[in-house]
């Protein structure tokens, strides 16, 4: 036991749970529910990658890969981003099969911060970066990002909270929870503050292929970029394989190999079906990846004209597949607004806060479920808007 009488860690006690749990918790126990609140495709796997993992199992490939993942899996990611991105990584040595961008996430950190290092994160940004930053022992120093930019974050305001401790940039676009892609002028400048202070760079870019009529560019790309940055990135939502638990890590060698020897106590290798049906993504995937693109676009104005519509005053989110309306005109907080419209109309959605501060006074809505529930929910939402208009 410790000094408090506590068999957890404080470390563990001090991190909160997760503002999204107690909805979940809610809506579980309730009928006849639209759910925005998830963030996961709604497609099932395509049909030929799901036998590919099939097909790995009845050929008898139930084994342990390499740590570093299988090496035809890792050959053909490297031509996969040389290809798309122009950057060569090594298969041997520059890249690494990981359990999703999780673990990606979470081993980037543990491989890179020691006790009290600090690391620059845009506020909103996804849930794990703050407590996977504090459990490997590190201090996160948010950036404010607002609605008047477009929740990009500026060089700028990342610059003036450089401190002896930082030891790294992180940077999640396109975002969850804003929709947000940086400008590739902005991405140029921030390049320029990393190398002014020599600080490193992680990527999370799960969601570069999900972007609409915007291209998206990847961090390692910019000049001198490659050396600093520690680029995460998945099958998760661009294959809709969620539940395969499969993404990788790409760094210069000396990162990859500290992120392996973690990697390699603690989780030993992905799962090797799930690395073979990877493998299929990758080489034929592409078809099915932009029919899916496509689709949630068409999605994506619907939510954002109707949400407009309604009042609740959405930026255009040019990426991933989530609208960040602001809430500001009912008074209520965005946790309030979240739990009375799930219990009075039935429709589940984030509150911003669960982001970080800035996230307040707005509502992640995830539109990856169908048009006719999206149209479905704005109606209640219209309605909710109506009864709780600030008077
Ligand atoms: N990074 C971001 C920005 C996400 O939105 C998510 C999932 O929602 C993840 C990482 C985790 O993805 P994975 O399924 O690859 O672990």
């Amino acid at each position: 036991m410790n000094p408090e009488g506590s068999p957890i860690s404080r470390r563990v006690r001090d991190i909160p749970p997760s503002g999204i749990r107690r909805f979940f918790d809610l809506l579980a126990s309730m009928e006849g529910v639209i759910s925005l609140g998830v963030g996961e495709p709604d497609f099932v796997t395509p049909w030929h990658i799901r036998e590919a993992g099939i097909y790995s199992l009845e050929q008898g490939y139930t084994s342990y890969t390499s740590n570093y993942g299988l090496l035809e899996l890792r050959e053909e990611l490297a031509s996969h981003i040389a290809g798309r991105r122009g950057i060569s990584y090594d298969p041997q040595r520059e890249l690494l099969i990981t359990v999703g961008v999780s673990e990606g996430v979470d081993l980037a950190l543990r491989a890179i911060l020691d006790p009290g290092d600090e690391v620059i994160v845009h506020d909103p940004s996804y849930v794990s970066y703050i407590p996977c930053t504090v459990l490997a022992g590190g201090a996160f120093v948010p950036v404010p990002t607002n609605l008047e930019n477009d929740f990009q974050v500026r060089a700028g305001d990342i610059e003036k909270r450089i401190t002896q401790r930082t030891k790294a940039i992180l940077l999640g676009y396109p975002s969850n929870p804003t929709g947000a892609v940086m400008d590739r002028e902005e991405l140029v400048k921030i390049a320029k503050v990393a190398k002014r202070h020599n600080l490193l760079v992680i990527s999370d870019e799960i969601y570069e292929r999900l972007v609409y009529g915007v291209e998206h560019t990847c961090f390692a790309s910019l000049p001198g970029m490659k050396e600093r940055t520690i680029l995460l990135r998945g099958f998760s939502k661009a294959y809709a394989m969620t539940g395969w638990r499969i993404g990788y890590a790409a760094a210069r060698d000396e990162i990859i190999e500290a992120m392996m020897k973690i990697h390699q106590y603690t989780i030993m290798c992905a799962p090797t079906m799930a690395q073979m049906a990877a493998l299929e993504a990758l080489k034929g995937g592409d078809a099915e990846v932009e029919e899916m693109v496509a689709d949630y676009d068409q999605r994506r104005r619907v939510m954002v004209k109707g949400l407009n519509d309604i009042g609740l005053t959405c930026f255009e989110p040019k990426g991933a597949f989530y609208a960040f309306p602001s809430i500001k005109g009912t008074g209520l907080s965005s946790d309030e607004f979240a739990e009375s419209l799930l219990i009075e109309d039935k429709v589940a959605v984030v509150p911003g806060s669960t982001f970080g501060q800035c996230g307040e006074g707005h509502i992640r809505c995830c539109y990856a479920t169908s048009l006719e529930e999206i149209e479905e929910a704005l109606e209640r939402m219209a309605r909710f808007v109506k009864r709780h208009r600030a008077r």
